[in-house]
C-alpha cells in the first residue's frame, strides 16, 4: 500500500500497481489489451487429454515428413569415423565449414590410425578454422587411440560404447549411431532440437539430456532419426532462433509458442 493526499489533504491509502502491471502501463483494475501475438497463440488450441496431445504428435510428425521428407545429417562423410570426426569438429561450428575442412584432413589422415598417430598440436592447426581447435584436436586423436585400441579400428555400434569415446557425449553419439548406421540410439538434441522442442511444448526441461529423455517418450522410436535430422533442418530453414518465420511454417496450426510471429 502506498499514502496519496485525497480531497482535503487526507492521506489516503491506495494499492500499489504490481511490477507487470506498471511495466505494461496497465492501470489497476484495467483489463490488459491483448498484444498480436497473445491472438496468434490463442487461435491455436491446446492438446488437453492424453489422447489430444496424442494426436498432436502424429499430425507434427506427419507435417515434418511433408516438409522435409529427405531430411539427413549435413556433414559430408564416407564412413562411421569421418562421420564421428566431423561430428566433433561440428561443435560451435556450422556444417558448411567442417565440410570445407573435412576433404582435406582425410586425404592427410585416411584411418583412425592416422589420427590416433598425430600429436594434437599438430592436428590443431589443420582444423584451425573450425574454432577451439586445441579441444577439438585432443577429442579427436583421443577418440582414434580409443577407436584403434579397444574396438579394432571400428567406430563402435552401441550408445555405452561410444560414450566411452573421448569427445563423444549423447549428442555425437546419436548423430554416428543413427546416420551411419541406422540405430536408433536416442534423439539427437542439439541448439535447434532443443528450441524447437520448446516452442512445440514437447518438453518443459532445458538440460539436454532430459530433454532428450521427453522425446524418446513421446516420439516413436522408428522416428527419433529422421525427427532429429527435420527439426534440425526446420531450425536452419524457418523455425530460428530470433523472429522465426511462421507464415511459412506447415506446423503454424499446431504451435503455440510464446514468440509466434504469425
Ligand atoms: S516456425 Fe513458428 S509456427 Fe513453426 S514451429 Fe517455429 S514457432 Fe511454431
Amino acid at each position: 500500500m502506498a499514502g496519496r493526499a485525497g480531497e482535503n489533504g487526507i492521506i489516503v491509502k491506495v494499492k500499489a500497481p504490481s511490477k507487470r502491471a506498471a511495466k505494461s502501463g496497465q492501470r489497476h483494475g484495467e483489463q490488459r489489451q491483448p498484444r498480436p501475438h497473445d491472438l496468434i497463440r490463442t487461435a491455436v488450441k491446446r492438446p488437453k487429454t492424453a489422447a489430444e496431445r496424442k494426436a498432436r504428435i502424429a499430425g507434427i510428425l506427419r507435417r515434418l515428413n511433408e516438409m522435409y521428407p529427405n531430411a539427413t545429417c549435413a556433414l559430408v562423410h564416407r564412413n562411421p569415423w569421418e562421420l564421428l570426426v566431423a561430428t566433433i569438429l561440428s561443435a560451435q561450428c556450422t556444417d558448411k565449414r567442417v565440410n570445407l575442412v573435412t576433404p582435406g584432413l582425410f586425404a592427410k589422415y585416411p584411418t583412425p590410425r592416422d589420427f590416433a598417430a598425430v600429436k594434437p598440436e599438430v592436428l590443431a592447426e589443420d582444423i584451425r578454422s573450425t574454432g577451439f581447435f586445441n579441444n577439438k584436436a585432443k577429442s579427436i586423436v583421443g577418440a582414434a587411440k580409443k577407436v584403434v585400441g579397444d574396438f579394432g579400428g571400428k567406430v563402435p555400434r552401441t550408445i555405452e560404447e561410444m560414450l566411452a569415446i573421448p569427445g563423444a557425449a549423447r549428442k555425437t553419439a546419436n548423430v554416428v549411431l543413427g546416420t551411419a548406421y541406422g540405430i536408433a540410439s536416442g534423439v539427437v538434441v542439439d541448439t535447434h532440437v532443443q528450441r524447437i522442442s520448446a516452442r512445440l511444448d514437447l518438453t518443459k526441461e532445458t538440460d539436454p539430456v532430459t530433454i532428450e529423455r521427453d522425446l524418446m517418450k513421446i516420439i516413436p522410436r522408428d522416428r527419433w532419426i529422421l525427427f532429429s535430422h527435420q527439426l534440425i533442418l526446420h531450425g536452419r530453414a524457418l523455425c530460428v532462433a530470433r523472429g522465426p518465420k511462421c507464415g511459412e511454417c506447415g506446423l503454424n496450426s499446431l504451435c503455440y509458442a510464446k514468440d509466434k510471429t504469425a
